[in-house]
């Protein structure tokens, strides 16, 4: 028992975590967006730095008190921006819905137009959603893939931005599988005059590792959630050039938020410092061969993925032509301890509360140590339960992920 005081006086709630803990152990987490963070990350967020109120920044707070904290912070900055090669880091947004809304309100007036992936294929909620805040304040221009490739074509991207003529041109996915031509798009931005935005919340460790290209060198302003591939804390961190520096440290505080989450932030000084180890670049390579094999097995057993594969740590299968929406198949594979999510496809005809596509990826199995080999099988069992659920073949698949996640205890 390692939480002795909550086990004594809150048994309840211990139980629970308990509980949760063993889900996360026994099951395969192929949601895509959820990671493992390591043993060092969570004993940084579970620490008295919670205590602490820190209002503005290193230097420059308005509570005393803040000697050490401001150490721990300024720490999480110089290495997030030598992690990213980034000229200037705000760690303190909450999340990333709160880092987008903070990097919006930095360089541009509610109204104003940005030009961002539309949600169906792949954008996300912050992306312009009528119902998020984003969608309520500024005005949303939506690009999109083309319908035979389901990739983005980029000279459509360009003539829309010549011809709408957006404040900032947003990019960086949370649905989509193929890589995000950051280069071209802020050269588009540059012709648009336009900001140039990153959100590369979903792909930030792939960027670590080596297996995707950086938006930094070429964006204004870039943003990632600390989850996800990155594989820290859940939270967020804005990079952007000196020049946006004061605008952006300013929309986060005072304009978005209040206090820092100071034990967050530790444990995103943790996260970055394990990314700048080889062995997590290692890693970051490993999620994405991990992606390829996975995704190979899957078509070779019938079905079918959007865009036809993968260039990240994320897939969608079309359930289109399966006898099952996407959330029945996502539900189906969590009754076998398979977690994926139901996900609208490009030009889905169903709802969004009940879409088309099981979105799934690799970094918490590329976490626990699974290569290759366990793709194939983790895919032959998805495969095979998609197309034949009966309650016999159910039982058999619990009880061969059982098997194969219990061969991964103690890494
Ligand atoms: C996850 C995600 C976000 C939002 O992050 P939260 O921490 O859940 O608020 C923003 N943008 C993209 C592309 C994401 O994938």
């Amino acid at each position: 028992m390692n939480r002795p005081n909550l086990a004594k006086f809150d048994p309840e709630l211990e139980e629970l975590i308990e509980l949760e803990e063993k889900r996360q152990e026994d099951g395969l987490l192929m949601i895509p967006s959820e990671n493992l963070a390591s043993p060092a990350v969570l004993e940084a967020a579970g620490t008295v730095l919670t205590n602490k109120y820190a209002e503005g920044y290193p230097q420059k707070r308005y509570y005393t008190g803040n000697q050490y904290i401001d150490k721990i912070e300024q720490l999480a900055i110089d290495r997030a921006k030598e992690l990213f090669c980034a000229e200037h880091a705000n760690v303190q947004p909450h999340a990333g819905s709160q880092a987008n809304l903070a990097c919006y309100f930095a360089l541009l007036q509610p109204g104003d137009t940005i030009m961002a992936m539309n949600l169906a294929h792949g954008g996300h909620l912050t992306h312009g959603h009528p119902v998020s805040l984003s969608g309520k304040l500024f005005k949303f221009v939506h690009y999109g893939v083309r319908q035979d490739t389901e990739m983005l074509d980029m000279d459509e991207v360009e003539k829309l931005a010549l011809e709408i003529k957006p404040k900032m041109i947003l990019s960086g996915f949370t649905a989509h599988p193929r890589a995000v031509p950051f280069s071209r798009f802020a050269e588009i931005a540059k012709k648009a005059g336009a900001y140039a935005m990153a959100d590369m919340s979903h792909i930030a460790g792939l960027v670590v590792g080596g297996v995707h290209e950086s938006p930094v060198p070429t964006h204004d302003v870039v943003m990632t959630t600390t989850t996800k591939t990155l594989r820290g804390p859940r939270s967020a961190v804005i990079l952007c050039k000196e020049q946006y520096a004061k605008q952006i440290d300013k929309s986060v505080f005072p304009g978005m938020q209040g206090g820092p989450l100071e034990h967050i932030i530790a444990a995103k000084a943790v996260c970055f410092k394990e990314a700048m180890t080889d062995e997590y670049k290692e890693y970051q390579k490993q999620v994405a061969k991990n992606a390829k094999a996975l995704a190979y097995t899957l078509m070779a057993d019938g079905l079918r993925l959007v865009s036809g594969g993968t260039d990240t740590h994320l897939m969608i299968i079309d359930c289109t032509n399966l006898e099952f929406s996407g959330k029945q198949g996502a539900d189906i594979l969590a009754e076998c301890n398979i977690y994926t999510n139901f996900n609208m496809i490009p030009f889905d005809t169903r709802k969004p509360a009940d879409p088309s596509g099981i979105r799934l990826g690799t970094p918490a199995l590329t976490a626990r140590g699974m290569k290759e080999k366990e793709m194939q099988i983790v895919g032959q069992l998805i495969a095979d339960l998609l197309k034949n659920h009966s309650e016999e073949q159910k039982n058999m698949t619990k009880q061969a992920v059982t098997e194969l996640v219990k061969s991964f205890d103690d890494k």
